[in-house]
């Protein structure tokens, strides 16, 4: 029989067709992302399920206890702080992502919060709209240029170098970045250089931020880190809303600590419409988009289900993630 598994997402139609020639499957069919409680629910339901296929959602010791054969999460992203990776090891669980094919569509929603945020595109877009432009009140809209500065990359990993990429060859910018291990081979093939963060910090008139969210990148921006920061360089977050103090982030924007920042993920998501963030002229935000074009998330989609197909079917998946890949082993 084939194996069974639970497609928590809505996907398209080409890799549902996929995944129902390999597997016995249930989808989830509400127009709004389910809930814990609805998965929770199902799961309960139907305790025979092998592989389930999921984005954020928190897979835990509840969760995993409703379905005692399951052999695979499979999110749909690449990253993966959702899972409780002891627990996965404990159990034999098989963890995959959906590494390479967002790295560039992620780079330009980077770019994209980096200019909109510094050059206040957002805020006169509104200004215009709401029919504030007078002759001569151009002096009024200056911005900060992008091309020609100083960029800092946290996490100079797959899309990190995208976006460094972007930054020497299209923007003339010079590049500093910071990780766990320095990149030799990306130093030299994309003339960047290694900053401890401090150092990074207060040379770049862009920061990014690009690590996953773990145990020690949580709150990694914090009230020392802004302070650290030139008054005019503008912050950008794509990696985690947990990565960044958002009380420290809001702060340092509203004490002028720094000029401006453009997020596209929150400590909470949705974020709260009370949040003091979104009160703020100098603050682009997006709801955590970095991935979403129809393309990208198609190749996202795809290769989840070929992790989720490859696992069940005792296959091995192309993208384990790296702290599970031992389990294949055996
Ligand atoms: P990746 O290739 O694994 O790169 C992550 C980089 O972060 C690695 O170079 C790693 O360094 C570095 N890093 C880890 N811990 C660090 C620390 N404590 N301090 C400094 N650097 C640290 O991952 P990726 O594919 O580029 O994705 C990065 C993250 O972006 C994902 O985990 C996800 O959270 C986020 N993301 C967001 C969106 C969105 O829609 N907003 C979309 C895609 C991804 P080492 O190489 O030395 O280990």
């Amino acid at each position: 029989m084939k194996p069974k598994v639970f497609i928590a997402t809505s996907i398209p139609a080409e890799v549902e067709k996929y995944i129902g020639e390999h597997c016995r499957y249930i989808k989830w069919e509400g127009e709004e992302s389910i809930s814990r409680e609805d998965l929770l629910r199902i799961l309960a339901e139907n305790t025979d399920i092998e592989g389930l296929m999921l984005t954020f959602h928190k897979i835990d010791r509840e969760l995993l206890e409703l379905i005692p054969n399951v052999r695979v999460i499979s999110n749909v992203s690449v990253g993966y702080d959702n899972f409780d990776i002891e627990l996965m090891k404990e159990k034999g669980i098989i963890g995959t992502h959906t590494p390479y094919v967002l790295d560039e569509t992620v780079a330009d929603t980077t770019f994209a919060l980096m200019l909109a945020a510094s050059r206040r595109i957002v805020e006169l877009d509104r200004y215009v709209k709401a029919g504030k432009w007078k002759k001569g009140s151009d002096k009024l809209f200056c911005g900060y240029d992008v091309h020609g500065t100083v960029l800092g990359i946290i996490g100079m990993g797959r899309i990190g170098e995208a976006v460094a990429r972007r930054a020497k060859l299209g923007f003339n910018m010079d590049v500093l970045y910071n990780s766990r291990s320095p990149k030799p081979d990306v130093e030299a093939k994309l003339g960047i250089e290694y900053r401890p963060l401090e150092e990074l910090l207060k040379e770049s008139d862009f920061v990014v931020l690009l690590t996953p969210l773990t145990p020690e990148t949580e709150q990694l921006m914090g009230e020392r880190e802004f302070s650290l920061m030139k008054e005019t360089a503008v912050f950008v977050n794509i990696s985690r809303g947990k990565t960044v103090n958002e009380k420290a982030l809001i702060k340092a924007l509203e004490e002028g600590k720094i000029y401006a920042a453009g997020l596209d993920v929150f400590e909470q998501e949705p974020i709260d419409v009370n949040n003091p963030l979104l009160k703020m002229e100098n603050v682009v935000t997006v709801p955590h988009i970095g991935s979403s074009t129809a393309k990208t998330h198609n190749a996202m989609f795809a290769l989840a289900a070929k992790n989720l197909v490859a696992a069940c079917t005792r296959e091995k998946p192309p993208s384990v993630v790296k702290e599970l890949a031992h389990l294949l082993e055996v």
